[in-house]
């Protein structure tokens, strides 16, 4: 049998973005709902320390700092359930979303479902993932001071990367599939220009090389795309930069996106196209996808469904 419960404010997804819209909703007597998703406390889950999060000067685990935001939200009254959302309709109010075994009904709805990176699907990345594997140059850069690194993409993504772990790195190399690329003019000369920087062209990555007796990277598997030749490739850090996915096909055709998936918000606000459904973090933004940005982003998510539930 499905429960059917009703909540004032159910928020989807639990990285920063949907824990300090809870903590703020809860604060606010909401008493809302978070549905944790399949990554409870999201991307930062799959990173080591923290050290660009404000108020941790010694740095912290991502899942210690997530664990934290959720004692902190829950302290206030938000309930955080590890389930998953399938499906929701929002052509009725109140909403409604579903999850495997219950029906819940709200108010105000808060998509915080985030964008997952693009990953090269090898069980050596997913194996050495926060230990030397990266899909983050921000979080993670600071941790590969004078050492070798390998940036994977052909894209804008890739060419900023390179050149933010430049500031570290002794050396970077961008391994990308083909010779063309997807970045632009700009952000691929500033690459190239930089000495720092080294270009392997038409390569992929058959797999990520683990240290003997550690979590750590030694290296490569190269191939190459046009001889079909391997060859091992020294390096201690690999960074994805293949691109990210909005986790929003659940509001495919409901709420408004832009080409690539991402939510699309009112100017300076999260709304959405459907008035009660605010979105916030990765899931709308494209471009800062930091924890700092996405929590502050659910703030705002919480403050306007506060606004709006009152009216
Ligand atoms: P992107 O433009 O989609 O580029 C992804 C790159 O990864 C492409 O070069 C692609 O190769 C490669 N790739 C994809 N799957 C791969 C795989 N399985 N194996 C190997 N290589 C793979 O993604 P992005 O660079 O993240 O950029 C996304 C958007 O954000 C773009 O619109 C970009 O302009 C924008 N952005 C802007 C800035 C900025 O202006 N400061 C910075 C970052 C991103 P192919 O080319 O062969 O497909």
């Amino acid at each position: 049998m499905t429960e059917n419960t009703h909540y004032n404010t159910v928020i989807i997804g639990s990285g920063p973005a949907g824990l300090t819209a809870a903590l703020y909703t809860a604060r606010a007597d909401l008493a809302p709902l978070v549905l944790e998703g399949l990554q409870p406390g999201g991307q930062l889950t799959i990173t080591t320390d923290v050290e660009n999060y404000p108020g941790f000067p010694e740095g912290i685990m991502g899942p210690e700092l997530m664990d934290k935001m959720r004692q902190q939200a829950t302290r206030f009254g938000a309930e955080c359930q590890f389930k998953l959302a399938n499906s929701v309709d929002l052509s009725q109010r109140p909403f409604k979303v579903e999850s495997d075994d219950a029906t819940y009904t709200c108010d105000a709805l808060i998509v915080a479902t985030g964008a997952t990176a693009r990953l090269l699907g090898l069980e050596s990345e997913d194996r050495l993932m926060g230990h030397g594997v990266s899909a983050c140059a921000t979080c993670d850069g600071f941790f590969f001071r004078d050492r070798e690194i390998v940036v994977v993409g052909g894209g804008d993504s890739a060419m900023e990367e390179a050149t933010y772990l430049t500031k570290f790195a002794s050396k970077v190399t961008i391994v990308h599939r083909r010779e063309g690329f997807r970045a632009s003019q700009i952000m691929l000369k500033r690459a190239q220009e930089n000495d720092k920087i080294d270009f392997m062209l038409n390569a992929t990555i058959e797999e990520i090389l683990q240290a003997e007796n550690e979590m750590t990277v030694r290296g490569v598997r190269l191939k190459d795309t046009q001889t079909g030749e391997s060859r091992e490739f020294p390096c201690e850090g690999v960074f994805m930069a293949i691109g990210h996915v909005p986790n929003t096909q659940l509001f495919q055709g409901l709420l408004d996106m832009d080409e690539q998936g991402y939510i699309i918000t009112k100017p300076d606000s999260t709304a959405t196209n459907i008035e009660g459904v605010f979105v916030c973090g990765d899931a709308q933004d494209h471009v800062y996808r930091q924890a700092v940005t996405a929590a502050g982003t659910g703030c705002m998510s919480a403050i306007e469904v506060e606004r709006f539930l009152a009216h």
